[in-house]
């Protein structure tokens, strides 16, 4: 990275949350003073309001606001185990093409990882769900990566025929949907992220979980608070997980410009589209039918991705991969038995994916010169 810059070439971050703050910094100044006023900080009004704002957005009924993104996906995990679901020793079947987050709870329940390849959506290809179900599947896991729904009709309709509950991964897709519907509506709940690069992040960690079944709700309500029904009565041991009401203020601010944030992150992702298509070694990313993509990440596959990384560098240019590693090849992972080559779309994703620069706030200029960059180094 070359030490001096000048203004041409002053680096575009891959992503910049300060001009997201800068935007709307007297409005949030004023929502952390009210919290700071009242000394409230766990649980009350800003997380109830912020609970309804959540659901009502998301199109659904219920939602509960939680300590992070992981939390939500082992929480309701643990929910259905409680209401007798799911038991200890059963299988859940996710994209190898996901955080690890998607499926640490699993091993905190005792519950079996089964991992699939992706299709060229780069989510989990529905095609192959069938031949890795057993009499011990309970769940499958849609995680709707870098901002695009899974091909949920498809998902659906495996689920249906084999009894199986579906819980969407939304960490990366706030405001995606399906058929005109919002990820996680589609089946026993959704989970969200609001760490602060997520599309809609909070200032530090937070998660959420949504759901149609207010019994759900309401158990996954109680472990997430020490397993408690009244103040100091627990009916079984849970854990802390919950919102804080400083960083549910906070979102609640947010989330009135999420629909926005969102659409000047497809207006990049359409100009990239645009002047990026057809060029010979440079794989730009594939909509599915039927929905509605977020951009939480714009990634494109090349082949010498390092090299590709570096002319961008060298223009200001910053860039991400996301991820390196597929799930089955993480040594953390390595009891589950899987080996290198067992997903050859996922594992050619994880070798070549390169995420570009994509947020709201970023102006034309810095478009253009993200594009020139990618074209020069194409040499077109
Ligand atoms: C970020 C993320 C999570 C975890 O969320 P945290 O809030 O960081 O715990 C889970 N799944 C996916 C796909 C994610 O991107």
């Amino acid at each position: 990275m070359s030490e001096v810059r000048t203004a041409e070439t002053k680096q575009i971050k891959h992503l910049d949350l300060g001009r997201q703050l800068q935007s709307i910094r007297p409005e949030i100044d004023l929502a952390i003073a009210g919290i700071l006023d009242k000394t409230a900080f766990v649980g009350g009004k800003p997380v109830e309001a912020f609970e309804q704002l959540f659901a009502s957005y998301s199109g659904t009924s219920h939602c509960v606001g939680v300590g992070n993104g992981t939390d939500a996906i082992y929480l309701a995990l643990w929910a259905l185990m409680q209401s007798g679901k799911l038991a200890h020793g059963d299988e859940v079947i996710t994209s190898t093409m996901s955080f690890i987050a998607t499926i640490e709870p699993l091993y905190q329940l005792g519950l079996k990882p089964v991992l699939v390849d992706v299709d060229d959506t780069y989510n989990l290809d529905a095609a192959l769900l069938e031949a890795a179900i057993t009499q011990k599947t309970k769940v499958i896991i849609p995680v709707h990566l870098y901002g695009q729904p899974c091909g949920m009709d498809a998902i659906l309709a495996v689920a249906k025929k084999h009894g199986l509950f579906v819980l969407e991964d939304c960490a990366q897709a706030h405001g995606a949907t399906f058929n005109g519907c919002g990820v996680g509506t589609f089946g026993v709940g959704g989970t969200f992220s609001f760490y602060p690069g997520k599309n809609l992040g909070a200032f530090g960690d937070g998660g959420a979980f949504i759901t149609q079944d207010e019994s759900l709700e309401k158990t996954v309500r109680m472990i997430a608070n020490h397993g408690r029904t009244l103040k100091y009565e627990h009916d079984m041991f849970g854990i802390n997980s919950r919102l804080d009401t400083l960083q549910a203020a906070i979102l609640s601010v947010k989330l009135k410009y999420l629909t926005a944030w969102n659409e000047g992150r497809q207006k990049i992702a359409a100009q990239y589209n645009e002047s990026l298509a057809g060029i010979d070694g440079l794989t730009l990313p594939v909509v599915g039918k039927n929905r509605t993509h977020v951009y939480h990440q714009y990634v494109v596959c090349v082949a010498d991705r390092d090299a590709f990384m570096a002319a961008l560098d060298e223009d200001g240019v910053q860039t991400g991969i996301h991820y390196p590693i597929p799930l089955h090849l993480q040594p953390a992972c390595s009891s589950l038995g899987y080996v290198q080559g067992q997903f050859p779309k996922a594992e050619a994703l994880a070798n070549q994916c390169v995420s570009l620069p994509i947020y709201a706030e970023m102006t034309d200029e810095e478009v253009s010169r993200v594009i020139v960059s990618v074209k020069k180094y194409f040499s077109v």
